[in-house]
């Protein structure tokens, strides 16, 4: 069965082929970064009207990639939601449409379903069950997943998402948008001695999180040394500051959560997944604590068509009614995770 994933939920427009049997047949993607850089953010008309543009040579790049006829396609699934509205409508109508032209069934995906289930793509998935550590732009959530469509969510931020708190301190050091891998690389020259940052909910003794505080004490560091005339060697040891409280709190609970569930197993998602500093900590947690962690190939940690193919394959493989011939498609631009439906 060959599935078609379509993502657009934000600023990223991918549409990948997954096939059952012979897994991931190609993925295109456009990530529209360099054009709402200059905002400083995501410029939601701007997302949809580019989401527009891209969508359909994409889909050629796909097919030609995968060297299959459109007809050879069985399903179509499409991110559903959570996201920017108008962005959402603009990939479920050319799914939608896709499937009335070529007579196909369409569902429609969870975004961070999509992303949970990223890591599964991997040359060495993991298996059910497992922790996961959804860290997105928009999410910080730890789940224990027993399998598709089984989330349990044990814990989440109360406030900014961890890739939020990135984007957010490093506009704060004027590293510009989106911030997470600047501040990352630019962490790698600063002196770990420098500045402490505090490590928010690090001891509440639960599995949940607080970011906004961290991105303040960023602001207080900053402001302090002169926000305009801030040296290069300042900005990498505040980066360094700010980037090992992130990367402490996230690796103690997920070691935190791993003890509470009895689990051994722990899974990465999401687009803070890719950070260099965060793997680093977290493959020497599991080294001391014997749990072996996985993360999504790298290219699958942001927003990408693949993980919704995949995500619809995995659904249609334990239900194959759950792609149906109904083309009056909803987003839901707000989506809690535990109001998914079980497979
Ligand atoms: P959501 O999935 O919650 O709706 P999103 O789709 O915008 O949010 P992703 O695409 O998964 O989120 O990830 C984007 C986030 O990941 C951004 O905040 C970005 O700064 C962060 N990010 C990407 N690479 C890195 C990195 N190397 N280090 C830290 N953060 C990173
Ligand atoms: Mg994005
Ligand atoms: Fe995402």
């Amino acid at each position: 069965m060959i599935v078609l994933g379509v993502e657009s939920s934000c600023d990223e427009t991918g549409l990948a082929l997954y096939d059952t049997q012979r897994g991931l047949l190609s993925h295109a993607l456009y990530s529209q970064v360099a054009m709402h850089e200059e905002y400083g953010g995501v410029v939601p008309e701007l997302a949809s009207r580019d989401h527009i543009r891209r969508a359909i040579p994409l889909l050629e790049q796909a097919l030609q990639g995968a060297a299959i006829t459109p007809q050879q396609i069985d399903a179509i699934a499409y991110t559903q939601g959570p996201g920017l509205a108008g962005a959402l409508l603009v990939g479920s109508s050319v799914a939608c449409s896709l499937g009335l032209a070529l007579d196909k069934p369409v569902l429609g995906i969870h975004h961070l379903e999509g992303h949970l289930l990223s890591p599964l793509l991997a040359s060495e998935p993991p298996e059910f069950p497992f922790v996961a550590l959804l860290v997105s732009g928009g999410h910080t959530q730890l789940m224990r997943v027993d399998g598709v469509g089984q989330y349990e969510l044990l814990g989440e931020t109360l406030d900014d998402a961890a890739g939020e708190a990135f984007d957010k301190s490093a506009k704060l050091l004027g590293l510009g948008y989106p911030g997470g891998p600047a501040i990352s690389r630019l962490a790698e020259f600063g002196d770990p001695e420098a500045y402490k940052l505090p490590r928010p909910m690090l001891h509440s003794k639960d599995l949940m999180f607080s970011f906004s505080g961290l991105k303040t004490a960023v602001l207080t560091v900053a402001k302090n040394q002169g926000l305009a005339n801030i040296c290069e060697q300042d900005k990498a040891n505040i980066a360094r500051g700010f980037v090992d409280a992130i990367v402490d709190v996230l690796t103690a609970k997920c070691v935190a959560a791993l003890k509470q569930t009895g689990l051994k197993r722990l899974v990465i998602a999401g687009g803070v997944g890719a950070n260099k500093q965060l793997r680093a900590s977290l493959d020497a947690a599991a080294a001391k604590k014997r749990f072996k962690v996985y993360y999504p190939e790298l290219e699958f940690c942001t927003d990408n068509g693949a993980m919704i193919a995949f995500a619809g394959a995995m659904r249609l493989q334990i239900n194959p009614l759950a792609a149906q011939r109904d083309y009056s498609f909803n987003v839901r631009p707000r989506w809690p995770l535990d109001e998914l439906k079980v497979v």
